[in-house]
């Protein structure tokens, strides 16, 4: 499978130009995937060969909750009508001085909250395996644009599993960071304390070079820090001693499928040395309920700028009360609305005890034990989901069901731990199924050797290739 770097060899050699790269990247953007809310030919195509980079001429997608200077931003929502950023995300900036190119502004959940991307307003994403099947998300866009090859690679958001379940379900691989790992400046706000910007590429390789480009400190975002930036490309350490540890818990009603593709994962890695200690983490059946309830309070009390005033659509009313409702009653779509309610209610005087607080506590304890296992095991295998791609509409009326299917991923954005999906095989009804790894706070580099080695011995054919 072709990586950057046998593309930026290929342009070296004359062989291939980025030109005739972006023109092919561009003919693959399927509009009835409907990957793209914006495309941003023009824009790539004029900074060709304006920079000579560690990525120069590389196509990369940018999911639509980050801001690029002059490009709409809109989350997925009509309430963002006309917003259009004066700045560049820390990322973005960095990805533009190191020669990417970027090619446009994928499809998500509105406001990154959803598992779907059916939850946006500008139409759902299709999954490329079968059109009948969602891509996952809230990255479900970003995802789409690199399995098809309309991007190289992209970015994402991950606040409870966004960047890895859309890679899970479209074959790819895809890395949420250790919180403060990469700057949030210029990404809207869900979750702030979850939040964190990812990578979905088609290779552990790729997500490493973008990494080392977007990782470090940025004194515009006060979370990100200043632990130095690895290199994340330097893969081929041995793996020979590595424990790995399988948490039972997260092997319970699981597809047979995804429970088969899984052992293999591990069977593979026990015949290059790696041993599997037993390890336990009681508590993840508390991580659904306390992400939802810690995401809806930030994102009640981040969604309240969205007022009429400040940004993008605007209703008159007899006051401004009005007004504000009005915006916001045209403007959100329902299961945002849904979540803002919930998340005033959990942060009330009445209930702020009973369920923010609380959560809180809880939060702390499951932090408590991923640190008590990553102290015994260096990674935790599990499976990014518990099943593959589901059906368009089959999930639509019922956020438990949607939340459930992130209850393998969410504790990684509580915990503040990495954590990557990678293609582990497919379903029998030929569906791509992923694994998951996570790792000790700042260990990207040993998830994307471990990735990158089991690619070596189990690689994955992506669509058409
Ligand atoms: N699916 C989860 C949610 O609906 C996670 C979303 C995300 O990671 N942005 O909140």
């Amino acid at each position: 499978m072709m990586t950057i770097n046998d593309y930026l060899k290929l342009f070296d050699e004359g062989k291939l130009t980025p030109e005739e790269l972006l023109e092919s990247c561009c003919s693959k953007i399927d509009p009835d995937l409907n990957a793209f809310i914006t495309v941003t030919k023009e824009r790539a195509r004029n900074a060709i060969g304006s920079v000579d980079g560690k990525i120069r001429g590389i196509p990369v997608a940018v999911k639509d909750n980050i801001n690029v200077k002059g490009v709409p931003t809109t989350c997925g929502s009509k309430i963002l009508k006309g917003f259009i950023p004066p700045y560049s995300a820390t990322v973005v900036e960095r990805i533009e001085k190191e020669g990417g190119l970027l090619i446009g502004k994928t499809n998500l959940d509105e406001f990154a909250m959803g598992s779907s991307t059916e939850n946006s307003h500008f139409g759902l994403t299709k999954n490329p395996f079968d059109r009948e099947r969602v891509p996952g998300g809230s990255s479900g866009g970003s995802a789409v644009a690199v399995a098809t090859g309309s991007a190289i690679i992209a970015l994402g958001s991950d606040t409870g599993g966004s960047v890895r379940q859309p890679a899970s379900f479209c074959g790819l691989v895809g890395l949420k960071p250790t919180y403060g790992r990469v700057s949030r400046y210029g990404l809207v706000a869900f979750a702030s304390s979850l939040d964190q910007i990812g990578i979905i590429g088609r290779n552990a390789m790729d997500v490493g070079i973008l990494l080392v480009i977007i990782a470090g400190k940025d004194p515009l975002d006060s979370t990100s820090v200043t632990v130095d930036v690895q290199d994340y490309t330097d893969l081929d350490g041995s793996l020979e001693g590595i424990k790995i540890g399988i948490p039972e818990e997260y092997f319970i009603d699981i597809d047979e499928d995804v429970l088969e593709a899984v052992i293999e994962i591990k069977e593979i890695l026990q015949d290059v040395g790696v041993s599997f200690p037993s390890v336990s983490l009681p508590t993840s059946e508390f991580v659904i309920p306390t992400y939802q309830i810690i995401s809806y309070a930030e994102a009640s009390s981040n969604l309240a700028r969205y007022d009429g005033v400040r940004y993008g659509l605007y209703h008159s009313g007899v006051n401004f009360s009005d007004e504000i409702r009005k915006t916001r009653n045209d403007g959100f779509l329902s299961e945002v609305k849904r979540r803002i309610l919930v998340g005033s209610f959990v942060l009330s005087s009445q209930a702020i005890g009973e369920y923010y607080e609380k959560a809180l506590t809880i939060r702390s304890l499951i932090k408590k034990e991923f640190k008590d296992a990553l102290d015994k095991v260096d990674y935790l295998l599990t499976p990014t989901t518990p099943s593959p791609a589901f059906k368009i509409g089959e999930r639509f009326d019922d956020p438990l069901k949607v939340h459930l299917s992130d209850r393998l991923t969410a504790g990684a954005n509580l915990a503040g731990i990495p954590a990557v999906s990678a293609p582990a095989g497919m379903s029998r009804n030929n569906l791509p199924i992923g694994y998951q790894l996570m790792g000790r706070p700042f260990d990207e580099k040993g998830l994307l050797s471990i990735v990158h080695q089991v690619e070596k011995i189990k690689p994955f054919e992506l669509l058409g290739e």
